[in-house]
């Protein structure tokens, strides 16, 4: 790679923010701490929290891969807040692995995904090959589990053709997400799980190859532009010595996973340990919430506070006479898992208290427009984002809020043919008050009207 190269791939890391990058911002610097699936200890949490008001300005976030952003890290306090991360054990296990931290899986999965995926985990930190894909480069490893984010693009998935049977065989996909519904584009190819992991790094390898010749490009979107799905199957036949295809994978279909499952006490059989869950507001806490999430999770579960795509908390093995106890020391600290409140999904980006890029400040807008429409059964999830580029969303939401000026907003209802990245225009420029009207009549009699 020639410098201009390495000074293209510089550019376009330094906007991405990271363990050892802050990228800055209207209120500062912000802190991404990439969380091995969105694991983090009450120690660890208790840890995030002194150091955001140590060298922050006490904003945490909890992003849609289920990482944490210390945001208004001041001047000057950088390496401070890096070393008391990398003394939380927060740091990658390389010094240069920082940003390919980016498996996810679903926070309900087995301990065989958890490994599987671990392993790709520690392969993309540990070769100084793979080290250089972009930091927004990301893998899904899904387990088929009924509650997980599938929805979420990614350059690469793998998806369990029989979840229910042991060792079963992979679909695979690039560029987008396991396929749900009918419409959806079809798996790429079918591998068996004893040969998932090769396929993995034969991807890798030959987008890596791919990309010294195209040094402009940084995610398998654009190699699939150039070459195709057919010719990447094509190589990879050739690289792995086996056919990928299967007669009936056109066909094949994930089942859709439980929509809102990670919310409230998710419960399974028996008395077997449950599951605890609920939002923060817009996905934020403060140091406070984050000192109490701690206290709970010392006392009701195992130590271990898990962070969710969603952008919520969950509690795992929560014994099943203190899970409603949890629920309830949960919604004391401000966490939603009421469906009849839009909190309970509503997500936004930091909006014109936090970027400059922003039109409205939509952390205080989203705050009046969820307590509008409180009550009010059958809202769908809302995301209110400060301009087009969408941060707190890779995908279109059932409802979005473009803000367009101060205080308005254009309101977008999910579409799958558009016409925009946001779906179909409901209505243009409106207040949050006007907002509220519309979508409340739009979604609040009992459901989506089809008008
Ligand atoms: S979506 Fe726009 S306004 Fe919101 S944080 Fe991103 S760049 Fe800023």
């Amino acid at each position: 790679m020639n410098s201009a190269d390495k000074s293209l791939v510089h550019d376009r890391r330094s906007a991405c923010p990271g363990l050892f990058r802050m990228a800055q911002a209207r209120d500062g610097g912000i802190c991404r701490v990439k969380l091995t699936f969105g694991n983090l200890t009450s120690d660890q949490a208790r840890g995030i929290a002194k150091a955001s008001e140590q060298f922050g300005n006490g904003v945490i976030d909890i992003t849609n891969r289920a990482n944490v952003q210390i945001r208004g890290v001041r001047p000057g306090n950088e390496d401070g807040l890096i070393d008391a991360l990398l003394g939380l054990g927060l740091g990658p296990l390389t010094d240069k692995g920082d940003d390919v931290r980016n498996v996810m899986i679903s926070p309900f999965a087995s301990l065989d995904i958890r490994l599987f995926a671990m392993r790709v985990l520690t392969s993309l930190q540990t070769s100084p090959l793979y080290q250089t894909l972009s930091p927004k480069f990301c893998l899904f490893i899904d387990g088929g589990e009924n509650v997980a984010m599938v929805s979420h693009p990614h350059d690469l998935w793998l998806s369990p053709i029989t979840p229910e049977s042991h060792g079963s065989d992979y679909a695979f996909g690039v560029a987008g997400t396991p396929p749900v519904l009918t419409e959806d584009q079809p798996a790429l190819g079918i591998i068996s799980s004893e040969r998932a992991f090769e396929l993995i790094t034969a991807i890798l390898d030959l987008f890596i190859e791919w990309n010294e010749r195209n040094p402009d490009a940084s995610r398998l979107r654009h190699m699939i532009a150039d070459i195709g799905k057919e010719e990447l199957v094509h190589l990879l036949e050739q690289r792995l010595d086996t056919f990928l295809q299967a007669a009936d994978l056109p066909q094949w279909r994930r089942t859709p996973p439980q929509p809102n499952g990670h919310l409230g006490i998710v419960k399974t059989t028996g008395n077997s340990p449950q599951t605890v869950g609920a939002m923060p507001p817009l996905g934020r806490l403060n140091p406070h919430m984050l000192r109490i999430l701690a206290a709970i999770t010392d006392q009701y579960c195992t130590g271990i506070l898990q962070l969710t795509p969603w952008q919520s908390v969950l509690l795992p093995c929560v014994a099943i006479e203190h899970a409603q106890e949890t629920l309830d020391a949960l919604h004391s600290l401000g966490l939603t898992s009421d469906l009849t409140q839009p909190m309970a999904t509503m997500i936004s980006c930091s909006g014109s208290a936090g970027c400059k890029s922003a039109l409205a400040a939509t952390q205080s807008d989203g705050a009046r427009l969820a307590a509008l429409l409180a009550g009010i059964s059958h809202i769908p999830q809302i995301h209110l984002t400060g301009c087009g580029k969408s941060c707190a969303s890779p995908m279109a939401k059932p409802v979005t809020l473009v803000a367009t000026s101060d205080g308005h907003y254009d309101i977008f209802l999910h579409a799958t043919n558009g016409p925009s990245r946001f779906g179909k225009l409901l209505a243009s420029n409106r207040t949050i008050e006007e907002s509220a009207e519309l979508i409340g009549i739009k979604f609040g009699s009992g459901g989506p009207s089809h008008a």
